[in-house]
């Protein structure tokens, strides 16, 4: 396989075959560093999948290949049938056109490990900023949903704080609030508590908790968090150089892991 071509797909419309995320033999390197070796997974809509194992392995990669902040050099990623990336049969890799990227793109909200809100905006206005200027939602509707937001977030009295009067918790929460804001199909994670005072983790967790128990949003989430990854996930999937090592239900990987690196890590971790 080939890397990079010249070409990019005007539209890229994928077979339909019912995943919301698709991964076909992608692999990233940076420099002689191969961080994802020929991946393969998908994830159903609605269900929540869970990326766990050592630090270095891939997992956040993934999750910036799927916000397009990097390219794979081999592979095909598909989001809701549409593609990121196609590699064709001759090997060449076809990015999808920057428009059809960023159609793709409105599907799938991220939520970082530093929350990235905008320092000088309210915080009713961070989350309805992208809703009004990238969706086209009136300014009405934008704060009325905002609001919303902030309420199942548990801040619905802090619309008017600006974020540096908000404790990190807080902001994660915006955070939360404001990739939500979008309507995404798809929320991914990346170690959303691994910022926070230990005092501050519960919280956020118990937010994430709860959108995953009450709402069908599909969610790929990078965390340390065992006991929350135990309750949230459908399928966790280990992580070791760049493959997939081992994945199942988190019953099962988590009480009986058959590999010994995830038993390593585990106990590590645990
Ligand atoms: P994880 O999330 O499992 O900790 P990452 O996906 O962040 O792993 O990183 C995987 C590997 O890719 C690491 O070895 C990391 O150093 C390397 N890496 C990530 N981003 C870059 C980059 N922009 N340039 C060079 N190496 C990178």
């Amino acid at each position: 396989m080939a890397g990079t071509a010249a070409t990019t797909a005007p539209t890229g419309t994928a077979p339909a075959t019912g995943e919301l995320i698709r991964f076909d033999g992608v692999t990233k390197r940076f420099g002689a560093n191969t961080v994802l070796d020929s991946l393969d997974f998908t994830v159903d809509p609605g269900k929540h999948v869970t990326l766990i194992g050592p630090s270095g392995s891939g997992k956040t990669t993934i999750l910036r290949l799927l916000m397009t902040l990097t390219r794979p050099d081999e592979g095909t990623i598909t989001v809701d049938g549409q593609y990121l990336c196609h590699e064709e049969k001759n090997g060449g890799l076809v990015p999808a056109g920057e428009k059809h990227v960023r159609e793709v793109r409105k599907n799938i909200g991220m939520v970082f490990q530093q929350f990235n809100l905008f320092p000088n905006m309210k915080v009713l206005r961070n989350i309805t900023e992208a809703p009004v200027h990238v969706l086209g939602m009136s300014q009405d509707e934008a704060d009325e949903r905002a609001r919303g937001l902030l309420d199942l977030v548990g801040l619905g009295d802090r619309c008017d704080a600006y974020p540096s009067q908000l404790s990190g918790g807080q902001q994660q929460r915006v955070a939360i609030a404001r990739a939500l804001a979008m309507r995404p199909k798809v929320l991914l994670l990346d170690e959303v508590t691994s910022a926070l005072d230990p005092e501050l983790v519960a919280g956020v967790l118990d937010v994430l908790r709860d959108i995953a128990h009450t709402t069908d949003i599909t969610m790929l989430c990078v965390t340390h968090e065992m006991n929350f990854a135990r309750d949230i996930s459908d399928c966790v999937l280990m992580f070791d150089e760049g493959k997939v090592i081992e994945s199942g239900h988190p019953d099962k990987i988590f009480t009986e892991p058959e590999n010994e690196r995830t038993r390593d890590f585990l106990s590590a971790v645990l």
